[in-house]
């Protein structure tokens, strides 16, 4: 993964003094995490999910097909799709050959189908159809890992944790937030310093500002809003 490939290069070629003064000089994670969340948030202010849903079911179905893709290839084949599932049963009332058909563009359709049809299942078996809204009852769910079920709690608006994906590990381990490799320690490492209104948005914040200025290979520090409060700045 080049982002933690450029993290790792990063740390390798700096001495561990210069490490040192850099993280003494950006001040303590506690007294940064204000402003950071502060003017990430005013710098993108549209930060937010980039799949279209109209529903907690169409939620959970774009989210276990964003995998290994994009969210506008998501899109574009959830805009059909929606139209012909509406409900947990329209999943199941098809042969898996033909969702797989449905969704074959989104890629590793096979694993997904099989995925979405075992959760459709699970949904009218033991949640009367409804999505469940507590993170250890998504994780429940026929391929629905902890990072999707995160995303779609905090959807809900019912975070209870942080969603850690590549761009959330980059820059949290850029900015000090985390020595952490493994997604579950840097997520323990982030719900203990965000606070907890933020838990929904923080992630956001850090996809769009990896997105569009912390690039994996190129930060643009000179750019950077945080740049001051950044242990890892080029400027
Ligand atoms: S200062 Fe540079 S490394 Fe730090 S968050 Fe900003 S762009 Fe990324």
């Amino acid at each position: 993964m080049p982002g933690l490939a450029c993290v790792r290069a990063c740390r390798k070629s700096l001495p561990r003094s210069y490490l040192k003064e850099a993280r003494r000089k950006a001040g303590p994670q506690r007294q940064r995490i204000g402003p950071i969340i502060e003017r990430l948030a005013i710098e993108h202010a549209d930060a937010a999910i980039a799949l279209r849903f109209r529903s907690a079911l169409e939620l959970l179905v774009s989210v276990m097909l964003s995998a290994q893709t994009t969210d506008v290839n998501v899109n574009r084949v959830t805009q059909t799709l929606f139209e012909k599932y509406h409900a947990p049963e329209d999943y199941l009332a098809v042969p898996q050959e033909e969702l797989e058909r449905d969704i074959f563009a989104t890629g590793f359709y096979r694993q997904k189908a099989k995925a979405v049809r075992g959760t459709m299942r699970m949904l009218l078996e033991d949640f009367d159809g409804e999505v469940p809204r507590r993170l250890d009852e998504l994780v429940r769910l026929p391929g629905v890992a902890r990072k999707t079920a995160n995303v779609v709690a905090a959807e809900l608006g019912e975070p209870q944790g942080i969603v850690v994906d590549t761009h959330v590990r980059r820059l949290s381990q850029r900015l000090g937030l985390t020595r952490q490799e493994d997604p579950v320690k840097i997520e323990r490492d982030l719900v203990k310093l965000v606070p907890l209104p933020d838990w929904g948005r923080f992630p956001h914040l850090l996809i769009w500002h990896g997105r569009r200025v912390c690039d994996a290979r190129r930060p643009h520090c000179e750019d950077c809003v945080v740049n001051d409060l950044c242990p890892s700045s080029r400027v």
